[in-house]
């Protein structure tokens, strides 16, 4: 036996040998000498180990007379599998239009311009080009955000929760924030109202209950203690029937009347009114802060349909605080987002035309009849790749908006519906299916419902490209 490990184990090329064989030219000048050197060796590792431990198929492929040559492939094929982990371009046909695992908006071309000049070389992010001197890298967006929302001064960082949790620290370090139990929000990946209290240095003096909570719960609870007033947006859910709710007019007055401020996250936050748009009406930026908020902050890449940011208005003295609190400075924002950003906000200066210009808006307005027109062209293409293995159907259905923006207002939508023939093999199968559409070389993502893998079409612009991925599926 362990002659036989002797001889299989001889057997293997050295890695230099290997190296040399003209299969893996390509692969040294892609990735680099030392890169293929160590995946080669820890692929002649394994199988020394492999062969060692009895296993059989190891030893038949050392048996083999094309050693040289699967060696060479299973190399090249450590790398493929490694360039699958980086972020690739998918399908998303969830139903979700800004879908958080899937990098949420798409930006228009504009910004996308924008962001290439600025990895392409140096930028002015810091550099005031007037005086020669150092610059302010919130000076490019501040006048837009305030020119777009009434605020005095505006700041940005990388999230909107990042957004929260600088303004709390900032404002209310080690004070008592008020905010009504109706407004305990989750946010998705663990972001809690609560915890993030804590976690600024802030103590959360709930009020009120989930359904009501009154003016006279707040002016009850303001004592010497009080460092803010809080309101934050039930983004992903919403409290219906027996319920009282504040008006952030009413609720402004009563800080200011104890000389403290009104801070509103407002979550998705829309700087124009969406129902122009035939989305549910939502308080927009400028009202909220007409209203009397000192500070609002909201995300950069929910509806607003920009890049991942954090954005903070309101008064100058505030923003000012914000601003200089040693915390910004771990949260600033990069010349990728003010570049990007930057372009999204001017589209906004042209309300009349950015359900044409900001992908986001152009696919939450997508006519149905679109849509529609969209599965009708695709449903025969899908049914020639998966006809012998499944069902395919064009089916109404309801996309959602996403990110928890809006979260009862869901929209009409069109869908293939791809139901597995071999109804014993039920579930396995449609997991199966599935998986084969997520390993496409540009994966579709989709959604299970009711025993079909349904792919809304709302998101589709690319048919062309749709039907060539199936040209690869290997069912
Ligand atoms: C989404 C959301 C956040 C977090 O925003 P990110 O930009 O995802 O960090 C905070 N507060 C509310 C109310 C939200 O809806």
């Amino acid at each position: 036996m362990t002659t036989d490990v002797n001889y299989l184990r001889a057997r293997l090329p050295s890695v230099d040998k290997l190296l040399n064989n003209a299969a893996l030219t390509d692969l040294l000048d892609l990735h680099g000498h030392n890169c293929v050197r160590d995946a080669t060796r820890d692929l002649l590792a394994e199988l020394r180990t492999a062969v060692g431990e009895g296993d059989g198929s190891a030893a038949a492929l050392l048996l083999s007379d094309d050693l040289t040559e699967e060696l060479c492939l299973r190399v090249r094929r450590r790398f493929s599998a490694r360039s699958n982990t980086a972020l690739r371009p998918v399908f998303n046909l969830t139903g979700t239009v800004i879908h958080t695992n899937l990098g949420r908006s798409a930006l228009p071309q504009e910004a996308i311009n924008a962001l290439l000049t600025a990895a392409s070389g140096p930028v002015n992010l810091e550099f005031d080009l007037d005086t020669g001197r150092r610059g302010e890298r919130d000076a490019h967006l501040e006048s837009l955000l305030c020119e777009l929302t009434g605020a005095e001064a505006a700041t940005v960082v990388n999230n909107n929760a990042a957004a929260v949790l600088l303004v709390l620290q900032a404002l209310a370090p080690g004070k008592e924030v008020i905010l009504s139990r109706g407004e305990l929000v989750e946010v998705g990946g663990s972001f809690r109202i609560p915890d993030v209290m804590q976690s600024a240095g802030c103590v959360l003096r709930e009020i009120g209950t989930s359904n009501r909570t009154h003016l006279r719960d707040y002016a009850n609870a303001i004592n010497p203690q009080t460092g803010l007033l809080m309101r934050v947006h039930t983004s992903n859910y919403v409290i219906q029937g027996f319920t009282t709710r504040v008006a952030d007019s009413e609720l402004a007055a009563l800080a200011h009347a104890h000389d403290l401020p009104l801070v509103n996250d407002l979550g998705s936050g829309t700087l124009v009114d969406m129902s122009r748009f035939g989305l549910a009406r939502e308080p927009t930026v400028a009202e909220s802060l007409a209203a009397g908020a000192d500070v609002v902050t909201f995300s950069g890449d929910k509806l607003l349909g920009g890049p991942q940011a954090g954005i903070i208005v309101g008064s100058r003295v505030l923003i000012d605080r914000i601003r200089s609190h040693p915390l910004k400075r771990a949260l600033r924002v990069d010349k990728f987002t003010i570049a990007a950003l930057t372009e999204v906000l001017r589209l906004y200066q042209d309300p009349q035309r950015l359900a044409q210009r900001l992908p986001v808006l152009r696919d939450l307005t997508r006519p149905l009849v679109d849509i529609q027109n969209c599965a009708q062209r695709m449903l025969p293409v899908f049914a020639s790749h998966l006809g012998n293995l499944a069902r395919v159907s064009v089916r109404p259905c309801r996309s959602q908006i996403g990110s928890g923006a809006l979260p009862l207002n869901t929209l009409d939508s069109v869908a293939l519906a791809i139901e597995p023939l071999a109804e014993s093999a039920g579930d396995v199968e449609l997991q199966r299916l599935a998986l084969a559409l997520r390993r496409l070389p540009v994966p579709i993502v989709g959604r299970i419902r009711d025993g079909a893998i349904l792919l809304d079409l709302r998101c589709l612009r690319d048919e062309k490209e749709l039907a060539r991925q199936l040209k690869e599926l290997s069912l």
